[in-house]
């Protein structure tokens, strides 16, 4: 690769509560490596969310907009959302407007953590512009609230694509789609129908369905049996935040939001209001999530690199916040990672 080439300009939105805490860590983390393999990275930085809303009266401005269509790339720390009114999640508003319709969430154990459940190894994929997350709700009158789910062959089919060619690039056995058919026959059912029509052209790839109860019960009794989750987005939501459980916690589980032209990386967690501001988040979501977008920049090695020290320090346990049960703080763990790069 040229030098050119391997100077990298990314979007960065820190977000809320604790984005900007962990945003900086893994900031400083892929600067340090950048420095050892020759890659380096310009930052376009934009305050976006809810605390971007109070200060200058925009959740969402223009010019970060703007700033990822020419960057291709962003990478975001959680941004707040209000319960029950306000205005609407621009995770929602930025999936659509860059039709990110494909959310990957691998869950993946670390050494050193202790969990009920070690060797963890597996992949979500989330549709992530359809779904009860279209954002279309009325009042019928003031009793009656009604949200409607929109499920289309075109979503359904790129995101069964998405998970199928996945599987067969790297050696991934197993698709369970996870659905609520015998229920919601036409739209879950429709959703199931392209996941089986897309799974007939990859007869390398073991295919089944699981209804999403069941699969809540079936992961928590025995995660192993999944390799690759193949879902709607509320659904996928939901079984993102058990899967982390199963590994951690949401300190550890990143994700990728990925289109056909851009590509948005996020950890799996929100703002975490309760422990912001006091060094107490785990940077590890968001680094891994960085991992991730190093790869998609092609900086395998680079990601790499990342990944093996980030492991280290989990290995070694002494470095670890409190989510997993160590004792340093966000910044002291994010130093030992970058003494162990
Ligand atoms: P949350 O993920 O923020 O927190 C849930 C629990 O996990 C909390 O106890 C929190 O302390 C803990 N936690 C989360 N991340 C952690 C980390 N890195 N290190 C250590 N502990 C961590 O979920 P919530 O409280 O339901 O949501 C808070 C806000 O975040 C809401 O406004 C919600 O809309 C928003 N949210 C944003 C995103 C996103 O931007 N992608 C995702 C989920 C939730």
């Amino acid at each position: 690769m040229s030098e050119s080439s391997r100077n990298h300009k990314i979007t960065l939105i820190p977000g809320d509560g604790i984005g900007p805490e962990v945003c900086t860590q893994m900031v400083a983390i892929v600067e340090a490596v950048g420095k050892q393999t020759g890659a380096s990275f310009e930052w376009h930085s934009f305050e976006c969310g809810a605390e971007a809303y109070e200060k200058n009266g925009d959740i969402l401005p223009k010019a970060a907009l703007d700033s990822i269509e020419s960057d291709k790339v962003a990478i975001k720390g959680p941004t707040a959302t209000p319960i029950g009114g306000g205005f609407s999640s621009i995770n929602v508003a930025l999936r659509k407007k860059f039709d990110l319709y494909s959310n990957f969430r691998p869950v993946k154990s670390l050494p050193g953590i202790k969990t009920n459940y070690p060797g963890i190894d597996m992949v979500i994929f989330r549709e992530n512009t359809e779904d009860l997350y279209a954002g279309l709700e009325v009042m019928i009158n003031p009793d009656i609230a009604q949200s409607m789910k929109i499920i289309t062959r075109k979503g359904s089919t790129r995101i069964a694509k998405s998970a199928f060619d996945y599987a067969k690039k790297h050696g991934r056995k197993k698709i369970h789609a996870i659905h609520k058919a015998n229920i919601m026959k036409l739209s879950d059912g429709l959703f199931i129908k392209c996941c089986k029509e897309v799974s007939e052209g990859y007869p390398e790839v073991a295919y089944a369905e699981h209804i999403v109860d069941n699969a809540c019960m079936q992961l928590v009794m025995n995660p192993y049996q999944y390799d690759i989750i193949l879902t709607e987005n509320l659904y996928g939501d939901i079984l993102s935040d058990l899967c982390s459980g199963l590994v951690g916690g949401l300190g550890l589980v990143p994700g990728a939001n990925i289109g056909a032209e851009c590509a948005i990386f996020e950890a799996v967690h929100g703002s975490a209001p309760d422990i912001a501001g006091q060094d107490k988040a785990n940077p590890t979501a968001v680094l891994q999530s960085a991992v991730l977008m190093l790869h998609h920049i092609d900086e395998s090695a680079t990601a790499d690199k990342v990944q093996t020290a980030l492991e280290k320090v989990y290995a070694e346990g002494k470095s670890t916040t409190r989510d997993v049960g160590g004792a340093v703080g966000t910044r002291a763990f994010s130093e030992a990672v970058i003494a162990a790069l």
